[in-house]
């Protein structure tokens, strides 16, 4: 049986960070399901379909022409890593992962990135959805503003404008939809260990997953 770690948790949280590193220590796959929502965010968003279309965005989720290459994330054959990191593209990813037909569409998708050696997969529903049976899950938290504080960072590295206050009122607003919403709600899932990482290092809390892992 083909092991997965999921980690999920909210907004800025570090679960990007912390996957890929714990993936990369172990020579395992990497699945970043957010990148997912946010690839069919940007695919409907340059082609102007309707948010209150739900069928068009479930079709959008469905054929979603997309690759994953050394980090870097293609929507047909453009690289997009980039722009798929924009608050406007972030906060419609999370009003269409509020329809479960988006999320059904994007189901088989994440399944196919379970392969040998093994997978860790970051998200929202990654534990309690997608891969309920993983040898290992966690949860991570950190405070608001440790996390807009590290949004800010990012945002500004990758070079976009940013503010602090608007950071954290759109965390705040994107944690109440993604844990409130129906299907598939932000939550820690059953036998998930807690790791708030407020005050750790991306290191400190690889090193905590990865001898939960060994344990
Ligand atoms: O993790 P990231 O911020 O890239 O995710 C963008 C949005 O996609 C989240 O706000 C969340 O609403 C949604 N998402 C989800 N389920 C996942 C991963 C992301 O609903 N497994």
């Amino acid at each position: 049986k083909i092991p997965v770690i999921t980690i999920d948790g909210p907004t800025a949280s570090g679960k990007g960070t912390v996957a890929q590193k714990v993936a990369r220590e172990l020579g395992f796959h990497y699945l970043d399901s957010g990148a997912l929502y946010r690839l069919t965010a940007l695919s409907v968003l340059r082609r102007g379909v309707a948010l209150d279309d739900e069928h068009a965005l479930a079709k959008a989720a469905e054929h979603l022409h997309c690759h994953f290459d050394g980090g870097h994330i293609f929507l047909a054959n453009e690289d997009v890593s980039q722009a798929i990191r924009a608050e406007e593209v972030g906060n419609t990813a999370s009003k269409i992962a509020a329809l479960i037909t988006v999320r059904q569409a994007l189901y088989g998708l994440q399944l196919s990135f379970r392969k040998p050696p093994g997978l860790v997969a970051d998200g929202r529903d990654m534990g309690t959805v997608i891969f309920p049976g993983a040898r290992l899950k966690v949860f991570l938290t950190a405070s608001v503003e440790a996390r807009a504080t590290r949004r800010y960072k990012q945002l500004i590295d990758k070079g976009f404008s940013a503010n602090i206050e608007d950071l954290s009122r759109d965390l705040k607003e994107r944690d109440e939809r993604d844990m409130n919403r129906s299907s598939a709600p932000l939550k820690a899932a059953e036998g998930a260990y807690h790791l708030d990482t407020s005050d750790m290092t991306a290191d400190e809390a690889v090193q905590q997953v990865l001898s939960w892992y060994a344990a």
